[in-house]
């Protein structure tokens, strides 16, 4: 029998039938996607995983879910005073940014990006780390301010494992960067030395960070509630406030505290197999064609980089099938990886919304196609699918740790363009995670924007307070 809220959780997760003048073509558009749909009963399912996946990360078992310690144990509490810097690689933008906090709030902000270049980027990590400081005493002389002592928060969104909250230990590059000689080093310590070997600033790199935690800690000074961070760009990854007592993977003296910031890392969720009943053979191809095939598993389902390419698969398919763009001969442009950015699924769910077509035509027609009125609503359809998907995995998620956190009020701080232009998502999850936690949780979802800019400043500005106190 089917429970009341899994009764409102299948009926929420409904996508918009399909119409179309033939129906068995209908049918058969159907069949082919309905594993990328998924049930109440999988939902569940996917959220005992996560549940379980969590326990064994924070528990140092094997587990998909690295669960890192971020050694950051409090958050601002309105007497940070002063300037702070921030160093942001490894999102879209590379950037130098100077945060002046009065009673712990931003009042100023100096931002410039610079540009690194494919050979810094591939290469050695000696030069890559040079240009970095490099970058830094440009900003901080332009400034004027060479000779003032100033902390530094450094964003640097790769996996990394934390031995205390200045020390993060590269596990591998990811997106753009390979600089092998810098896997297994600490990368504030060779920003460091890089500063050191200038010698003509007084920056001090008191805090390593990823955007998801800047952007928890960004969230919290627009809504103090704010208990978890979350970014849906590029990639994919969550990071929540967690009870100290419950965290044995600790390796700096405690001094009684009683939360940390924890980085799930759940770009990797299912990694290790334990998501292998939803992978379908379309989430098997956007793999096979991703720069790191077998890793980041979960988010490859959900996040900016690849929620385009999983719609083109199933489009391909399905034209590669005769089921659709029948009466055009097909653009090489569709079939080819890549050329279907997250972006324009952005576009033809506003048209879904709308109750549209102008957005998808004219996207199609970029392609070489000239659509008719079914080619249309499949498209909107597989966009549709695949975006409702998405919205669905990331609210299981959320909602579990809306009850591992168990707090009366919990606000959750959002990052990333994915989340921010997307005409759906935002409407979706809210929806999804009241069906998915405790029955009655209270949260909210904010806009909590550069958390890997003004983020990391804030950081560096809490790290500043604990180093006072503790010395
Ligand atoms: P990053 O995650 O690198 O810091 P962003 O948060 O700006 O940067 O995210 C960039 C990602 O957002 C890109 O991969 C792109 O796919 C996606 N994106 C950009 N614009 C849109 C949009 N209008 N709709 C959906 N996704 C978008
Ligand atoms: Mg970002």
């Amino acid at each position: 029998m089917v429970v009341p809220a899994e009764h409102a959780l299948h009926e929420a997760i409904q996508v918009s039938p399909l119409i179309l003048s033939d129906d068995v073509r209908r049918q058969k558009i159907e069949n082919c996607v309905a594993k990328m749909r998924l049930s109440a009963v999988t939902a569940r399912k996917i959220q005992d995983v996560f549940i379980s996946e969590m326990n064994k990360g924070i528990h140092q078992q094997p587990s998909s879910l690295q669960m890192e310690n971020t050694y950051i144990p409090e958050l601002l509490n309105g007497t940070e005073e002063g300037l702070y810097l921030a160093l942001d690689l490894g999102g879209t933008n590379f950037r130098v940014l100077l945060l002046e906090l009065a009673h712990g709030a931003p009042i100023r902000q100096e931002v410039k990006q610079y540009y690194i270049g494919s050979e810094l980027r591939v290469g050695s990590a000696i030069p890559l780390f040079d240009y970095l400081a490099e970058c830094v005493s440009d900003f901080v002389i332009s400034q004027g301010l060479q000779n003032v002592e100033l902390p530094l928060g450094f964003t640097f969104s790769f996996p990394m494992i934390q031995h205390s909250l200045d020390v993060g230990v590269l596990v591998t590059w990811t997106k753009t960067f390979n600089c092998p000689d810098a896997v297994n080093k600490d990368a504030v310590r060779l920003l460091r030395e890089a500063l050191d070997r200038r010698g003509d600033t007084k920056v001090k790199v008191l805090a390593v960070l990823n955007d998801t935690t800047g952007t928890l800690v960004q969230g919290s000074t627009l809504d103090h509630n704010t208990a978890i961070g979350l970014v849906l760009g590029t990639g994919s990854n969550a990071c929540y406030l967690e009870r100290a007592d419950r965290v044995e993977h600790w390796e700096t003296e405690r001094h009684g505290e009683s939360e940390v910031i924890i980085d799930i890392e759940w770009g990797a969720f299912g990694d290790n197999g334990v998501l292998d009943f939803i992978k379908t053979d379309f989430d098997r191809e956007n793999d096979a064609n991703s720069l790191i095939v077998n890793s980041f598993t979960f988010e490859k389902y959900i996040a900016g980089k690849y929620l385009g390419e999983v719609v083109r698969v199933i489009l391909a398919k399905l034209t590669k099938q005769r089921l659709l763009f029948v009466g055009d001969s097909t653009s090489d442009s569709l079939l080819t990886t890549g050329n279907l950015t997250t972006d324009l699924v952005s576009h033809i769910e506003q048209d879904s919304l709308d109750g549209g077509d102008s957005n998808t035509k004219e996207i199609l027609e970029k392609f070489g196609i000239i659509p008719d009125e079914d080619d249309i609503r499949i498209v909107q359809y597989v966009c549709e699918v695949a975006s409702n998907r998405a919205a669905l995995l990331v609210s299981i998620c959320l909602a579990s740790l809306l009850d591992r956190i168990d707090k009366e009020q919990v606000t959750i701080a959002v990052d990333g363009s994915l989340y921010k232009h997307h005409p759906r998502l935002e409407g979706w999850m809210k929806q999804y995670i009241s069906l998915l936690c405790t029955p009655g949780r209270k949260f909210k979802l904010i806009h909590a924007e550069d958390g890997s800019g003004k983020g990391a400043a804030l950081v560096s500005a809490i790290a500043h307070r604990l180093k006072k106190r503790l010395q």
